[in-house]
């Protein structure tokens, strides 16, 4: 059983076995929770996304794909960075979405993290509405098959934790 919990904060002062970046393709950091994880994380998590670069992911890690590093100074074993799609008016891209996620738990299971915390997948600057990507992040990690004990949400604003709470706890009225 996976339980769901909400915090609102920063993802970088959490406590758990892997913390998941919402990174981009080249993995070589930017700006958001990528900047602050890569921040916090020291060089050591740099250092090892140029390695990927180097060798397994020499054109960047594709849009919906996950891969661990070491976690460098947080406060967890492991960094899994995932790539967010970007928004897109006329195009559904809500499948690259929803891989993120299982994408995301299918290498904690690999590496055995039972606690994992997210962040909001491609609602900051790839601009997803949060109400739709808090939907399509609750109904994913509910639907998949994992042995991660906690997911985590961190949410960095008050609107993104309302967001992700009404997914959680439904209202019934
Ligand atoms: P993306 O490019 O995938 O949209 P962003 O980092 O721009 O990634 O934003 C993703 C989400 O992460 C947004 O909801 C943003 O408010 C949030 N965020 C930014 N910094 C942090 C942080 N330190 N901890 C947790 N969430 C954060």
């Amino acid at each position: 059983m996976t339980t769901l919990t909400l915090v609102r904060g920063d993802i970088t002062r959490e406590s758990a076995d892997a913390i998941v970046n919402a990174a981009n393709s080249s993995l070589l950091g930017g700006g958001g929770v990528d900047g602050a994880i890569h921040r916090r994380g020291g060089p050591a998590v740099l250092e090892e996304c140029r390695r990927l670069r180097a060798s397994s992911y020499g054109k960047g890690l594709p849009t919906g794909r996950a891969v661990a590093t070491t976690a460098g100074d947080l406060d967890a074993r492991w960094v899994i960075h995932t790539v967010g799609p970007v928004w897109s008016d006329t195009e559904d891209r809500s499948d690259l979405l929803a891989s993120c996620y299982r994408e995301s738990l299918r290498v904690a299971d690999e590496l055995g993290a039972a606690t994992v915390a997210f962040p909001a997948i491609s609602t900051g600057v790839y601009g997803w509405p949060v109400e739709d990507g808090a939907r399509i992040a609750v109904r994913t990690v509910r639907e998949t098959d994992t042995s991660v004990r906690e997911v985590r949400f961190v949410l960095f604003d008050e609107r993104a934790y309302e967001a992700f709470a009404a997914q959680v706890r439904p209202r019934t009225r």
